[in-house]
């Protein structure tokens, strides 16, 4: 620092107010920036060598680098063999983050806007560091608003007076409202324009509702967190009123449904198949990108849209209808892309068979979508019309059973026998309801609420 303000050695200028950035470090690692020239560089060696004398720490040239922005790399090369050291060009890792990548043009399918809303609101739920950083810093006023007589908060009085500092424009300190004293309300409101007609009437049953209220004068007053039913301030309720604040959307069309029963990285598919954020090829056409054929991977009929693409489609179709006969839905039964995204099947009655059928259907879209993109990059026409004739029908069954089975925390599904009769699971789950209660009266029962000697005649039995 020394050594820049005497102009030894020649930081960055980051701006006309004469600050500089020269050096930048963490754990043992060190980055100087400076001017590209000889000799500020050798000034730099010359400082680090002084360095070396005064404390005893070598500086290994050997495994520093030096770098040069907007310089021929051969510069840069000749400048690091006179003073000694190795160099290198952009981009490199540093601390395992790429420095100095050239950011590629790529597309944007999503809006950050969406994919920072909350799931609730049809978006991916991307948690906002600035609603976090919100939320983590409305803790401290809570804590500075409840404990009164901590060291800390009067500290922190003394230095920024009795507010702490904190934004007053929540409005929890005002100089209006009511309060109690001595025994007695007062109250001082803030008209805008003073109350006539039925909102005096309002008024006067409100100022006599409070004078009915009967006040412990041993209790102290303290502060209540309105965002959560317990009365207590957390971060996360303040992070996510922040969040849905600053990201909301009104964009509900069509409403998408998460479901749990499967991985995230089929939820998001879906997600971007209900916002036709997909790069189909018609919507490869439609950004402009130049394809060879934007013909259905398929059929090689129609045009790949993604209604084409997961419904429509003559050989999707086929799956489909499979998938419907395996849950024996109805005969005419033909779900709209809005019914399946929401997961209202129409014809299952039980909550928990439908978020089962949801979960079969989003795999089943996930895995129309790999299938899709596995004979797109197939190395082949021979290895892509190999591709095509795979069923990929069996691979759904297993899959959404592996998810759902693994995923769901009620084991009420006879797991075993789901994939022949997914059907009676839809008509109803009275006999795996039924099986699991007997389960329970018979054996866990006993275990649980008999007595100990009962379990020892219980296992006396049984040994002898
Ligand atoms: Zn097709």
């Amino acid at each position: 620092m020394e050594s820049c303000n005497k102009g030894i050695f020649k930081g960055l200028s980051l701006g006309d107010d004469g600050s500089n950035l020269s050096l930048l470090q963490f754990a043992d690692y060190a980055l100087f920036f400076g001017e590209w020239s000889k000799s500020n560089v050798r000034h730099l060696i010359h400082i680090l060598d002084c360095f070396h004398d005064v404390s005893g720490l070598k500086i290994n040239l050997d495994k520093s680098r030096l770098f040069g922005i907007g310089v021929s790399l051969e510069e840069v090369a000749n400048i690091a063999r006179s003073v000694n050291c190795s160099y290198g060009s952009l981009p490199f890792i540093y601390l395992r983050l790429p420095i100095g990548r050239n950011n590629e043009k790529k597309m944007v399918w999503v809006s950050w806007q969406k994919i920072m809303c909350s799931i609730e609101n049809s978006g991916l739920g991307v948690e906002s560091i600035k609603a976090k950083n919100m939320g983590l810093m409305g803790k401290w006023k809570w804590h500075f608003l409840n404990e009164s007589g901590a060291l800390w908060r009067r500290v922190i009085v003394e230095v920024h007076g009795v507010n702490g500092g904190f934004d007053q424009t929540t409005g929890l300190v005002r100089n209006s409202g009511t309060w109690l004293e001595d025994g007695f309300w007062h109250a001082k409101w803030a008209w805008i324009r003073h109350p006539s007609g039925r909102a005096s009437g309002e008024l006067d049953h409100l100022v006599s509702l409070i004078n009915g209220l009967v006040l412990d004068p041993h209790l102290d007053d303290k502060w209540s967190w309105s965002l959560d039913d317990s009365g207590v301030f957390s971060v996360e309720s303040l992070s996510k009123a922040v969040q849905n604040k600053l990201f909301s959307s009104n964009d509900l069309d069509p409403p998408f449904t998460w479901n749990s029963w499967v991985p995230r990285k089929v939820n998001v598919c879906v997600w971007r198949m209900a916002l036709n954020r997909l790069p189909t090829r018609s919507n490869l056409v439609r950004h402009r990108v130049s394809i060879p054929s934007s013909n259905c991977l398929f059929c090689g009929v129609d045009e790949e849209s993604q209604q084409h693409c997961f419904f429509s489609c003559s050989i999707i179709k086929i799956i489909w209808r499979k998938l419907w006969s395996w849950w024996r839905s109805p005969l005419l039964y033909n779900p709209s892309l809005v019914e399946i995204l929401k997961g209202k099947s129409g014809f299952i009655e039980n909550k928990s068979v439908e978020k089962l059928f949801h979960a079969v259907c989003m795999t089943f879209i996930w895995h129309v979508w790999n299938w899709r993109n596995k004979i797109l990059h197939a190395s082949s026409d021979h290895e892509a019309n190999a591709i095509r004739h795979e069923d990929i029908f069996p691979s759904v069954q297993r899959l959404s059973l592996l998810w759902a089975y693994n995923r769901s925390s009620k084991k009420l599904f006879s797991w075993e026998n789901w994939i022949q009769n997914s059907g009676e699971l839809a008509s109803s789950l009275f006999p795996y309801f039924l099986g699991y209660w007997c389960f329970v009266l018979v054996f866990l029962y006993p275990v649980l609420y008999l007595r100990a000697h009962y379990l020892v005649l219980f296992l006396f039995a049984f040994v002898a």
